[in-house]
Order: structure tokens, then sequence, then C-alpha cells
């Protein structure tokens, strides 16, 4: 089975198209949506909607517990606080309930899915270090565990003698022997210095990540955060992937 990843979407109408686009392109089986598909950007309810007629499996993330009102913004920076307040007002109430009612972290197919980190999810902590990793890879059991949050795509490993291995390719061939936890980046605010979107796969037959960047219409969403009146360094930030 040929699994397909998209994350943090970010209400960012234009890089979700893009990429369902070049999903489609390449192919894929199924289509799982690691979390906060809204917050930050314009276009919300399109992109809830778009999420529940593509997504096989979706979670929720801190952004989507903010905007139903399930999480306290006062830790969020004022632009993503000003953004969910924005968000909540727009939010139609069917697309409140749908993500009120998913999961923050959840096992499929024999793997592990979650928004933040297999240890304490509900804490939205991130994994940047390899000691993030080392930690977080004593509370899950799965052969891998893809996450999202953090906005930056990685593939790390854990050897059977607890050996952290950080790939430099966004490309692999996983050891059966190892245990993985993939990051598969941002579509709609990525944060790794590269302004395309990411997505992922997974094959389970042949046990192959990929991480794949793709182009969409920047300026084009930056435009309609503007006339939503949304702030100046959360359209700016799109153009550096920063
Ligand atoms: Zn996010």
């Amino acid at each position: 089975m040929r699994l397909a990843f998209v994350s943090d979407i970010h209400s960012n109408l234009e890089a979700f198209e893009s990429c369902l686009a070049h999903l489609e392109r390449m192919g894929y089986d199924s289509l799982v949506c690691l979390g906060d598909t809204v917050g930050y950007g314009p276009d919300p309810n399109e992109c809830v909607d778009l999420v529940r007629k593509k997504v096989t499996l979706c979670l929720a993330g801190n952004h989507d517990h903010a905007v139903i009102g399930s999480l306290d913004t006062s830790y969020f920076n004022e632009y993503a606080r000003q953004a969910a307040s924005w968000t909540s007002s727009m939010l139609k109430s069917e697309h409140v309930d749908y993500l009120r009612d998913l999961d923050i972290i959840t096992e499929k197919w024999e793997l592990l899915f979650a928004h933040s980190t297999p240890f304490q999810p509900e804490m939205w902590n991130y994994i940047f270090t390899t000691e993030d990793a080392r930690l977080n890879f004593a509370f899950f059991e799965q052969f891998i565990c893809f996450i999202g949050h953090s906005h930056q795509p990685f593939i790390v490993a854990m050897t059977p003698e607890g050996e952290i291995k950080v790939y430099s390719e966004p490309e692999a061939d996983l050891n059966p022997e190892w245990r993985y936890i993939v990051n598969v980046g941002s579509v709609g605010q990525p944060r790794d210095g590269n302004p395309d979107s990411c997505v992922g796969f997974y094959d389970t037959e042949t046990r192959r990540v990929q991480l794949q960047r793709v182009p969409y219409d920047i300026e084009k969403v930056q435009e309609k955060m503007e006339l939503a009146g949304l702030h100046r360094f959360l359209i700016d930030r799109l153009a550096y992937g920063r």
C-alpha cells in the first residue's frame, strides 16, 4: 500500500491544491493528514472541505484545537493567536464539529501517527534534536511514527543498539531492523528555508519513504491574506519558507 502524507496545511488552499495535484500524479492508495489543517492562512473552510473529501485518516493539531476553543492560546505568539481568533470567526460549525472529533495521536496499518510527538502528545512539544528523538523512541513500539508540527521535514532512525541516525537525503529505503520517526514537513507554511510545500509518501511493501517539495502560487495566497487582514509577518514568511 502506498500512503501519501500532508500536514500543517494551515488554511493555505493554493498550497494544498498544488500538493493534491502532485499526489494524484504520483499515485497513492490512502491519504493521511497529520493535523493543523487551519490557522494562519486565508481559506480555512475550503481546506477543511478538501480534507474531508480526500483524506482517509486525519489528526488534529494544536492550531485546530485553538480554533475550536479546545486549547488556551495564551502560549501562542501574537500572530498565531490573532490568526486563530480570525479563523474561529470564519469557520463553519460543521467543520468545528469535524475537527473536534479528531484524535491527536493514533495507530493504523501497524504504524503510529501523531501531530506533535509520541511522548505526551497533548503537550505539543517539538522534535528538533537527536536527544528529543531519543526520548520519543522510548514512547512507541511501532516501526515508524509519522509526525508534523515543526514544519521541518526529516527522517531519523534508532538502531537496535540505540544509536540515533539522521538521514541527509529526503528519500530512504528503511531498514526493517531499525525504527523511525518521519516528519513530513508542512504544506501551508514551510519553515526549513525552502518556501515550496512538502508532502510525503510511504510504501508499506518496499518500505521506501519519500519527502517531496511542491511549488505553489505564493503571491496569490499572500494577496488573499492581505485582503483578509491577516498579519504582515505571516504573509511575508511564506516567501522565505521561515
Ligand atoms: Zn503547524
